[in-house]
């Protein structure tokens, strides 16, 4: 099993990159933006806080996951 390494397409897409490329980059973001459930009270206010750092804002539950969803 690897570990799935995610390249910072984001910030580096222009003009060669395509559409399939831009529409995922599109679902990472809006997964970003999502609220997600807390694996630690089951409420769904898990907000991005930077990459791989998710917090709840209801219990303030903080913890690791990956860059663009949390946990696994
Ligand atoms: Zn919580």
């Amino acid at each position: 099993m690897g570990k799935k390494k995610i390249v910072g397409t984001a910030g580096r897409f222009g003009v060669r990159y395509g559409k399939k490329v831009r529409a995922k980059i599109a679902e990472i973001e809006a997964v970003q933006k999502q609220r997600h459930i807390c694996p630690k009270c089951g409420m769904k206010y898990v907000e991005r806080v930077s990459a791989g750092i998710w917090r709840c804002k209801k219990c303030g539950a903080k913890f690791a996951g990956q860059a663009y969803k949390p946990g696994g």
